[in-house]
């Protein structure tokens, strides 16, 4: 439907989850995610335990998935709806607590400034719960200045 690309694209996935059993939830997504056509999940943090921030309901589970895929970004973010629908995702008004969010962080170094699409994610620079997992992962794309400027927030690693 959106063709694919030729030589697969390394892209970082933002999962987070706040209502319903939550590690269970960001567990079954990675195998989802796994499962997508022309996809490979290369590696995945530690799952996180956060306080809402602009949010409100139950702590947060995060986590941070990097995938090889030969999806086009677009074409990606919509398998990634797709999954977030399976589980159960509600949008009754904006930072509600959800089943599962699922963001695009990073797709290789591209920028893309789409009305349905910003890549890199506008707010993950502001998000302890997104720098700290992906600094556990893929540590050259988290610079010490990125992780002091988030070091108030709590975050804790999960076994
Ligand atoms: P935030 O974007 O601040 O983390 P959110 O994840 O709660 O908020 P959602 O309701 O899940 O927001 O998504 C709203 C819209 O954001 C989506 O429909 C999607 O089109 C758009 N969007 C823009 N950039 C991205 C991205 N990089 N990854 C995922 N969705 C994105
Ligand atoms: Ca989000
Ligand atoms: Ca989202």
């Amino acid at each position: 439907r959106f063709g694919l690309k030729k030589q697969p694209v390394s892209a970082f996935i933002a999962l987070g989850a706040n209502l319903g059993d939550a590690p269970a939830t960001l567990r079954w997504a990675l195998g989802a995610i796994a499962a997508l056509t022309g996809t490979r999940l290369v590696r995945s943090s530690s799952l996180y335990r956060s306080a809402p921030i602009d949010s409100s309901g139950p702590d947060y589970i995060n986590a941070v998935a990097e995938v090889a895929t030969t999806l086009h970004a677009p074409a990606l973010l919509a398998a990634l709806q797709q999954i977030e629908l399976a589980a159960g995702r509600e949008r009754p008004y904006r930072n509600a607590p959800r089943t599962l969010d699922l963001d695009i962080l990073l797709y290789g170094d591209a920028s893309i400034h789409s009305p349905h699409l910003q890549v890199p994610h506008p707010r993950m620079g502001e998000r302890a719960f997104v720098l700290v997992p992906l600094a556990e992962i893929a540590p050259v794309r988290v610079s010490a200045a990125q992780l002091a400027a988030v070091q108030g927030q709590a975050i804790t690693r999960l076994g």
